[in-house]
């Protein structure tokens, strides 16, 4: 079955234009791997820090094509309510063993204002790693308004577009499709 209808089949809705399909997620994904594993084969132990929930696919995905030595991690960050960033960013921290002295590698699915990511940095920068770089699988890059921090490895560039799949959600759902969609119209 092509990827649209077996879309339309699970959720029920046409309103949608596909962006990546699964295999050419999963190509993206590769790339992105040798690129770490490239860049961080000296270091003694890789600390990855995931965005929940987001980016929950993406690194289960990208973790099985590292073949370096990895810690991981998970962090809680919020700003959306459905399409519309709130602008105020809430971070749950879970218990981390330490990040001092450590090379960490923040893992988010996608950065619009970037107003997350900096939040994030700035939280992490406190703890003391010796270096910190940040993956993102999705950045739209008209769109970011804080410059201050250097996103290290990008999967996909996008425009202005919405899109769920691949553990992205709209009001929580649709993160279970394999293949990215954009949503073209906001009803639930
Ligand atoms: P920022 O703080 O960079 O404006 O927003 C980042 C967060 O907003 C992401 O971690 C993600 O949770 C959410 N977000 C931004 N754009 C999209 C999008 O196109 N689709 C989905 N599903 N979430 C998005
Ligand atoms: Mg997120």
């Amino acid at each position: 079955m092509k990827a649209e209808e077996q879309i339309i089949n699970q959720i029920g809705r046409k309103d949608f234009r596909l962006l990546f399909n699964d295999g050419e997620l999963k190509e993206r994904v590769k790339a992105l791997a040798y690129e770490i594993n490239r860049d961080f084969a000296n270091s003694k132990t890789l600390k990855i820090i995931g965005v929940l929930k987001g980016s929950f696919i993406f690194i289960a995905d990208l973790v099985r094509e590292l073949k370096i030595p990895v810690h991981i991690e998970f962090i809680t960050a919020s700003s959306y309510s459905k399409m519309q960033s709130t602008g105020i960013v809430s971070i749950r921290e879970n218990t981390f063993t330490t990040l001092q002295g450590k090379d960490v590698l923040i893992i988010e699915d996608i950065i619009d204002s970037g107003l997350t990511i900096k939040t994030l940095v700035d939280f992490i920068k406190e703890k003391g790693p010796n270096s910190l770089k940040v993956c993102a699988l999705f950045m739209k890059p008209d769109k970011i308004k804080e410059s201050i921090c250097k996103i290290d490895y990008v999967g996909f560039h996008l425009k202005d577009e919405f899109v769920v799949g691949y553990g992205l959600d709209f009001d929580q759902r649709y993160r279970e499709l394999p293949h990215v969609i954009e949503l073209l119209n906001s009803e639930l």
